[in-house]
Protein backbone atom coordinates (compact mmCIF):
# COMPACT_ATOMS: atom_id res chain seq x y z
CA UNK A 1 0.00 0.00 0.00
CA UNK A 2 1.23 3.43 -1.10
CA UNK A 3 1.39 5.79 2.01
CA UNK A 4 -1.11 8.46 2.02
CA UNK A 5 1.73 11.14 1.75
CA UNK A 6 3.54 9.44 -0.77
CA UNK A 7 2.88 11.41 -4.05
CA UNK A 8 2.11 9.44 -7.41
CA UNK A 9 3.60 10.79 -10.19
CA UNK A 10 3.53 10.66 -14.05
CA UNK A 11 6.25 12.19 -16.29
CA UNK A 12 7.62 14.75 -13.97
CA UNK A 13 8.78 17.16 -17.24
CA UNK A 14 6.14 19.28 -17.26
CA UNK A 15 3.72 21.08 -14.43
CA UNK A 16 0.87 18.31 -12.81
CA UNK A 17 -2.27 19.91 -14.74
CA UNK A 18 -4.14 18.24 -11.90
CA UNK A 19 -2.25 18.49 -8.61
CA UNK A 20 -4.09 16.86 -5.69
CA UNK A 21 -2.82 17.34 -2.25
CA UNK A 22 -3.78 15.79 1.01
CA UNK A 23 -7.20 15.37 -0.01
CA UNK A 24 -9.44 13.63 2.37
CA UNK A 25 -13.38 13.69 1.99
CA UNK A 26 -15.70 13.31 5.63
CA UNK A 27 -19.31 11.91 4.47
CA UNK A 28 -21.58 12.96 7.71
CA UNK A 29 -24.04 10.69 7.98
CA UNK A 30 -27.24 10.30 10.36
CA UNK A 31 -24.75 7.08 11.62
CA UNK A 32 -21.43 9.26 11.84
CA UNK A 33 -18.66 10.33 9.86
CA UNK A 34 -17.43 8.10 7.37
CA UNK A 35 -13.94 9.21 5.60
CA UNK A 36 -14.25 8.33 1.72
CA UNK A 37 -10.82 9.81 1.02
CA UNK A 38 -8.22 9.47 3.58
CA UNK A 39 -5.20 11.52 2.04
CA UNK A 40 -5.11 11.29 -1.66
CA UNK A 41 -1.91 12.47 -3.23
CA UNK A 42 -1.67 12.56 -6.87
CA UNK A 43 -0.28 14.22 -9.84
CA UNK A 44 -1.81 14.22 -13.46
CA UNK A 45 -0.07 15.23 -16.36
CA UNK A 46 -1.59 16.60 -19.87
CA UNK A 47 -1.57 13.96 -22.35
CA UNK A 48 -2.75 11.06 -19.56
CA UNK A 49 -5.15 8.46 -20.10
CA UNK A 50 -5.65 7.66 -16.17
CA UNK A 51 -7.36 4.99 -15.05
CA UNK A 52 -8.94 4.45 -11.68
CA UNK A 53 -10.18 1.47 -10.35
CA UNK A 54 -11.45 -0.20 -7.28
CA UNK A 55 -14.01 -2.23 -5.69
CA UNK A 56 -17.35 -0.92 -5.57
CA UNK A 57 -17.23 1.67 -2.62
CA UNK A 58 -13.62 2.04 -2.50
CA UNK A 59 -13.71 5.94 -3.28
CA UNK A 60 -13.46 6.22 -6.66
CA UNK A 61 -16.30 8.53 -7.57
CA UNK A 62 -15.37 10.98 -4.91
CA UNK A 63 -11.77 10.91 -6.18
CA UNK A 64 -13.44 12.63 -9.24
CA UNK A 65 -16.24 14.78 -7.15
CA UNK A 66 -13.17 16.23 -5.93
CA UNK A 67 -11.45 16.74 -9.28
CA UNK A 68 -14.89 18.67 -10.57
CA UNK A 69 -15.95 20.00 -7.14
CA UNK A 70 -19.06 19.11 -7.99
CA UNK A 71 -18.98 18.13 -3.97
CA UNK A 72 -16.63 19.95 -1.03
CA UNK A 73 -13.76 18.60 0.10
CA UNK A 74 -12.87 18.37 3.92
CA UNK A 75 -9.52 18.96 3.99
CA UNK A 76 -6.58 19.33 0.91
CA UNK A 77 -6.64 20.77 -2.69
CA UNK A 78 -7.00 20.50 -5.78
CA UNK A 79 -5.29 22.24 -7.93
CA UNK A 80 -6.08 22.40 -12.17
CA UNK A 81 -3.18 24.11 -14.61
CA UNK A 82 -5.59 24.61 -17.82
CA UNK A 83 -6.73 27.65 -20.15
CA UNK A 84 -3.54 29.30 -18.83
CA UNK A 85 -5.13 29.64 -15.08
CA UNK A 86 -4.21 28.12 -11.97
CA UNK A 87 -7.79 27.32 -9.82
CA UNK A 88 -7.68 25.96 -6.54
CA UNK A 89 -10.83 24.40 -7.44
CA UNK A 90 -12.43 24.36 -3.67
CA UNK A 91 -11.83 28.04 -3.34
CA UNK A 92 -14.46 28.97 -6.02
CA UNK A 93 -17.87 30.31 -5.52
CA UNK A 94 -20.59 28.37 -7.11
CA UNK A 95 -21.31 30.24 -10.07
CA UNK A 96 -17.25 30.84 -10.78
CA UNK A 97 -17.16 26.87 -10.39
CA UNK A 98 -19.83 26.43 -12.63
CA UNK A 99 -18.24 28.61 -15.37
CA UNK A 100 -14.91 26.99 -14.80
CA UNK A 101 -15.90 23.56 -15.25
CA UNK A 102 -18.13 24.23 -18.53
CA UNK A 103 -14.43 25.58 -20.00
CA UNK A 104 -12.33 22.82 -18.52
CA UNK A 105 -14.17 19.68 -17.58
CA UNK A 106 -16.12 17.91 -19.58
CA UNK A 107 -18.15 14.97 -17.57
CA UNK A 108 -19.38 11.61 -18.59
CA UNK A 109 -21.54 9.27 -16.87
CA UNK A 110 -22.45 5.51 -16.68
CA UNK A 111 -26.43 6.34 -16.84
CA UNK A 112 -25.25 9.07 -19.85
CA UNK A 113 -27.84 11.56 -18.66
CA UNK A 114 -29.20 12.94 -21.67
CA UNK A 115 -32.08 15.51 -21.25
CA UNK A 116 -35.05 13.30 -22.56
CA UNK A 117 -37.16 16.44 -24.02
CA UNK A 118 -34.39 17.44 -25.80
CA UNK A 119 -32.66 15.89 -29.48
CA UNK A 120 -29.71 15.02 -29.43
CA UNK A 121 -27.91 18.23 -31.42
CA UNK A 122 -30.31 20.52 -28.60
CA UNK A 123 -28.41 18.02 -25.83
CA UNK A 124 -24.87 19.13 -26.98
CA UNK A 125 -25.49 22.88 -27.90
CA UNK A 126 -27.14 23.35 -24.10
CA UNK A 127 -23.89 23.80 -22.70
CA UNK A 128 -22.56 26.12 -25.23
CA UNK A 129 -25.37 28.13 -24.80
CA UNK A 130 -24.72 27.85 -20.84
CA UNK A 131 -21.00 29.32 -21.03
CA UNK A 132 -21.22 31.45 -24.28
CA UNK A 133 -17.90 30.16 -25.44
CA UNK A 134 -20.08 30.28 -29.18
CA UNK A 135 -22.51 32.12 -30.63
CA UNK A 136 -25.70 30.16 -31.26
CA UNK A 137 -24.92 29.62 -35.01
CA UNK A 138 -22.05 28.55 -33.91
CA UNK A 139 -22.73 26.26 -31.22
CA UNK A 140 -24.99 24.30 -33.81
CA UNK A 141 -22.50 24.35 -36.21
CA UNK A 142 -20.58 22.59 -33.57
CA UNK A 143 -22.94 20.72 -32.55
CA UNK A 144 -23.41 18.94 -35.74
CA UNK A 145 -19.62 18.63 -36.35
CA UNK A 146 -19.12 16.44 -33.04
CA UNK A 147 -22.07 14.57 -33.94
CA UNK A 148 -20.42 13.58 -36.90
CA UNK A 149 -17.05 12.77 -35.25
CA UNK A 150 -19.52 10.01 -33.27
CA UNK A 151 -20.77 9.08 -36.62
CA UNK A 152 -24.55 10.29 -35.39
CA UNK A 153 -25.22 13.21 -37.80
CA UNK A 154 -28.28 11.54 -39.24
CA UNK A 155 -29.81 10.88 -35.77
CA UNK A 156 -29.50 14.76 -34.99
CA UNK A 157 -33.00 15.79 -34.65
CA UNK A 158 -34.05 12.43 -32.51
CA UNK A 159 -34.80 12.29 -29.29
CA UNK A 160 -32.22 10.23 -26.49
CA UNK A 161 -34.68 7.73 -26.44
CA UNK A 162 -34.87 6.93 -29.50
CA UNK A 163 -31.06 5.76 -29.86
CA UNK A 164 -29.44 2.75 -28.63
CA UNK A 165 -27.15 2.97 -24.86
CA UNK A 166 -23.69 2.82 -27.02
CA UNK A 167 -25.35 5.49 -29.31
CA UNK A 168 -26.49 7.96 -26.17
CA UNK A 169 -23.10 7.77 -24.66
CA UNK A 170 -21.77 8.52 -27.95
CA UNK A 171 -23.52 11.58 -27.37
CA UNK A 172 -22.87 11.96 -24.20
CA UNK A 173 -19.13 12.27 -24.72
CA UNK A 174 -20.04 15.02 -27.79
CA UNK A 175 -21.78 16.94 -24.73
CA UNK A 176 -18.53 16.42 -22.65
CA UNK A 177 -16.92 18.11 -25.66
CA UNK A 178 -18.55 21.06 -26.62
CA UNK A 179 -16.76 23.61 -25.06
CA UNK A 180 -13.29 21.92 -26.08
CA UNK A 181 -12.06 21.24 -22.29
CA UNK A 182 -8.79 19.68 -21.68
CA UNK A 183 -9.72 17.46 -19.52
CA UNK A 184 -12.70 14.68 -19.49
CA UNK A 185 -13.73 13.03 -16.38
CA UNK A 186 -15.44 9.49 -17.17
CA UNK A 187 -17.21 7.71 -14.01
CA UNK A 188 -17.90 4.30 -15.39
CA UNK A 189 -18.93 5.12 -18.90
CA UNK A 190 -18.95 1.80 -20.29
CA UNK A 191 -21.27 0.15 -17.41
CA UNK A 192 -23.99 -0.20 -18.83
CA UNK A 193 -22.78 -1.23 -21.78
CA UNK A 194 -22.20 -4.52 -23.57
CA UNK A 195 -18.37 -5.43 -24.20
CA UNK A 196 -18.29 -4.54 -28.11
CA UNK A 197 -20.21 -1.81 -27.86
CA UNK A 198 -17.72 -1.05 -24.47
CA UNK A 199 -15.21 -1.54 -26.54
CA UNK A 200 -16.11 1.12 -28.93
CA UNK A 201 -16.66 3.76 -26.44
CA UNK A 202 -12.74 2.82 -25.21
CA UNK A 203 -11.57 3.74 -28.56
CA UNK A 204 -13.10 6.97 -29.17
CA UNK A 205 -11.95 8.00 -25.38
CA UNK A 206 -8.33 6.39 -26.90
CA UNK A 207 -8.56 8.29 -29.75
CA UNK A 208 -9.56 11.98 -28.11
CA UNK A 209 -6.03 11.06 -25.93
CA UNK A 210 -3.95 10.78 -29.14
CA UNK A 211 -5.43 12.91 -31.62
CA UNK A 212 -7.01 15.72 -29.82
CA UNK A 213 -4.60 15.75 -26.61
CA UNK A 214 -7.34 15.20 -24.29
CA UNK A 215 -6.67 14.40 -20.42
CA UNK A 216 -9.09 11.83 -19.21
CA UNK A 217 -9.54 10.17 -16.35
CA UNK A 218 -11.74 7.24 -15.91
CA UNK A 219 -13.17 5.14 -13.47
CA UNK A 220 -13.36 1.69 -14.07
CA UNK A 221 -14.51 -1.17 -11.75
CA UNK A 222 -13.12 -3.77 -14.69
CA UNK A 223 -9.44 -4.42 -14.27
CA UNK A 224 -9.35 -6.38 -17.44
CA UNK A 225 -8.69 -2.70 -19.02
CA UNK A 226 -5.93 -1.31 -17.18
CA UNK A 227 -3.36 -2.05 -19.82
CA UNK A 228 -5.18 0.34 -22.04
CA UNK A 229 -4.98 3.15 -19.84
CA UNK A 230 -1.30 5.04 -20.20
CA UNK A 231 -1.54 4.93 -16.18
CA UNK A 232 -3.48 3.20 -13.77
CA UNK A 233 -4.01 4.71 -9.82
CA UNK A 234 -6.17 1.57 -7.32
CA UNK A 235 -7.86 2.87 -4.76
CA UNK A 236 -8.86 0.62 -1.77
CA UNK A 237 -10.95 2.07 1.63
CA UNK A 238 -10.23 5.96 0.44
CA UNK A 239 -6.49 5.17 -0.28
CA UNK A 240 -4.07 4.75 -3.34
CA UNK A 241 -2.80 1.03 -3.00
CA UNK A 242 0.11 -0.31 -5.10
CA UNK A 243 -0.25 -0.61 -8.91
CA UNK A 244 -2.27 -4.02 -9.60
CA UNK A 245 -0.76 -7.14 -8.97
CA UNK A 246 0.31 -9.34 -12.77
CA UNK A 247 -2.56 -12.06 -11.99
CA UNK A 248 -5.34 -8.66 -11.70
CA UNK A 249 -4.42 -7.38 -14.96
CA UNK A 250 -4.69 -10.67 -17.09
CA UNK A 251 -6.16 -10.46 -20.25
CA UNK A 252 -8.53 -12.34 -21.51
CA UNK A 253 -7.82 -15.38 -23.73
CA UNK A 254 -7.47 -14.05 -27.35
CA UNK A 255 -10.88 -16.16 -28.29
CA UNK A 256 -12.91 -14.33 -26.07
CA UNK A 257 -12.59 -10.81 -27.35
CA UNK A 258 -14.54 -8.73 -29.28
CA UNK A 259 -13.62 -8.65 -32.55
CA UNK A 260 -11.98 -5.28 -33.54
CA UNK A 261 -14.13 -3.00 -36.35
CA UNK A 262 -12.46 -0.98 -38.52
CA UNK A 263 -13.88 2.57 -37.66
CA UNK A 264 -13.99 6.12 -39.52
CA UNK A 265 -13.40 9.04 -37.33
CA UNK A 266 -13.49 12.18 -38.96
CA UNK A 267 -10.88 13.98 -36.83
P1 LIG B 1 -17.00 4.01 -5.53
O1 LIG B 1 -17.17 5.05 -6.58
O2 LIG B 1 -15.60 3.45 -5.49
O3 LIG B 1 -18.01 2.92 -5.61
P2 LIG B 1 -17.85 6.11 -3.74
O4 LIG B 1 -16.83 7.18 -3.91
O5 LIG B 1 -19.15 6.29 -4.41
O6 LIG B 1 -17.20 4.70 -4.10
O7 LIG B 1 -18.15 5.94 -2.17
C1 LIG B 1 -17.09 5.74 -1.25
C2 LIG B 1 -17.72 5.51 0.12
O8 LIG B 1 -18.33 6.72 0.53
C3 LIG B 1 -18.81 4.45 0.13
O9 LIG B 1 -18.73 3.75 1.35
C4 LIG B 1 -20.08 5.24 0.04
O10 LIG B 1 -21.15 4.56 0.70
C5 LIG B 1 -19.72 6.51 0.81
N1 LIG B 1 -20.46 7.67 0.30
C6 LIG B 1 -20.45 8.14 -0.96
N2 LIG B 1 -21.24 9.23 -1.08
C7 LIG B 1 -21.76 9.46 0.16
C8 LIG B 1 -22.64 10.44 0.70
N3 LIG B 1 -23.13 11.42 -0.06
N4 LIG B 1 -22.95 10.35 2.00
C9 LIG B 1 -22.44 9.37 2.78
N5 LIG B 1 -21.60 8.42 2.34
C10 LIG B 1 -21.25 8.44 1.04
Amino acid sequence: MTTSHETLQGNTATPALIDMRDVIKVYSTAAGDFTALKGINVDIRAGEFLGVIGKSGAGKSTFLNMITGVDDITTGRVIIRANGADVHVHDLNEDALALWRGKTLGVVFQSFQLLPMLTLIENITLPMDLCGLYRPRRSRQRALELLEMVELEEHANKLPAFISGGQQQRVAIARALANDPPILVADEPTGSLDSVTSDHIFELFERLVQEQGKTIVMVTHDKSIAPRFSRTLRIVDGELADPIEEDETASEPEANKSPKKKRKWLW
